[in-house]
């Protein structure tokens, strides 16, 4: 165990980072966050920030040898520092997680008894042409690597759109069929480096222009009719790679069953609504997963939870008036479209 007091390597200076300290912090750990960032938000709530690359060994040396344990809260950083760090301090999730990749990610989630929407890989115009032939349309061209927030994704409703979709793609991609889906869906667990796991109920997601608006709870019953093979295969997921932490995976509803989109090995804006909505939250799960903690209860605290992502506004002061709900900001100054600025959750007891 890794006794509170101890400190923690964040990798990353975004809002999960910032979460991630809070509960940290509320555990009696320190953190100390590691981004290149000029502004860092996750600095606002850690103990210690380091500004500097992630590949300057220097840094590095120090970094490991302030921390007890490293995590990291997003999944597009290199791996080679991450591997570099994991030979002299532990790494939670330890490397091996980061996929980075999307034709890596589908072929492991494959090999594990998960179902993702057909696909092909692409790696030059003519290789789309066969992708098409072999996906049908409409399907989405995404890139291979370092695609967030539907960014870095296109769609194609016909093969008359490769030429477009090729031009703003390029580089290693993936054609995917489109999943005419009625609900989405994700998973969240957290796992102990003991094995033990633990599984939050699935939020209903709906996504605007492929960014995440709100997150749902309880979910329709055409999600929870799914969640119990989703969970599974998560869990699945979680064994084989021997990991430890939250382990975030999205899904769509299928006609014939959980149709897999994509995983994130850290904690997700879908669990957001767990700080207020669920006894444990996913950022404490995580803290307590990474130190040798028993994991918390993920039982719901509410009838009814409703998270709402604040983006590209900063309406945030009617929530302030509102009884139940919970204001989150992430202190991020300027709105800019497109950007996570806070979220709101609403319980209903
Ligand atoms: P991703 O970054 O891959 O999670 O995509 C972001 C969002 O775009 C998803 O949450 C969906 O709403 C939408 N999307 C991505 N891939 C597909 C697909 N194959 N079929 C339908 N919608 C998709």
């Amino acid at each position: 165990m890794i006794p509170p007091g101890a400190t923690i390597g964040i990798l990353g200076g975004g809002q999960l980072g910032r979460m991630l300290g809070v509960a940290a912090a509320q555990l009696g750990y320190r953190t100390h966050v590691l981004a290149p960032d000029r502004e860092s938000v996750a600095a606002q709530t850690a103990s210690s920030l380091t500004r500097a690359d992630y590949h300057d060994r220097i840094v590095l040396a120090d970094f490991a040898a302030s921390c007890d344990v490293v995590t990291y809260e997003f999944e597009n950083i290199a791996l080679a520092p991450v591997e570099w760090l994991a030979q002299r301090v532990p790494v939670h999730p330890h490397p091996r997680a980061l996929a980075q990749e999307r034709i890596a990610e589908k072929r492991f989630v494959e090999s594990v008894g998960g179902h993702p929407a057909r696909w092909a890989a692409v790696d030059s115009r003519e290789t789309l042409a066969a992708a098409i032939d072999a996906v049908g349309t409409p399907a989405v061209l995404k890139t291979a690597r370092f695609g967030y927030d539907g960014k870095g994704q296109v769609k194609l409703a016909s093969a008359a759109d490769a030429d477009d979709a090729w031009a703003t793609i390029g580089g290693p991609a993936i054609l995917e069929a489109f999943v005419p889906f009625d609900h989405e869906f994700s998973i969240l667990i957290a796992r102990g480096a003991d094995g033990a796991c633990v599984r939050y109920d699935p939020p209903h997601n709906v996504h605007k222009e492929a960014i995440l608006r709100t997150s749902t709870l309880p979910a329709p019953a055409a999600v929870i009719a799914q969640a119990e093979e989703a969970t599974a295969l998560a869990l699945r997921i979680a064994e084989r790679l021997d990991y430890v932490g939250v382990l975030a995976c999205e899904f769509f509803v299928g006609a014939d069953g959980p149709v897999f989109n994509e995983m994130a090995p850290r904690v997700h804006n879908s669990g957001h609504w767990t700080i207020e909505g669920a006894e444990t939250s996913q950022f404490e799960n995580h803290i307590r997963a990474i130190c040798g903690l028993p994991l918390g209860s993920t039982a719901l605290t509410g009838s009814r939870v409703t998270m709402e992502n604040l983006i590209g506004e900063d309406a945030w002061q009617p929530a302030l008036g509102e009884p139940g709900a919970h204001l989150h900001l992430y202190g991020k100054g300027a709105a800019r479209a497109g950007r996570k600025m806070g979220h709101v959750t609403r319980v209903v007891r």
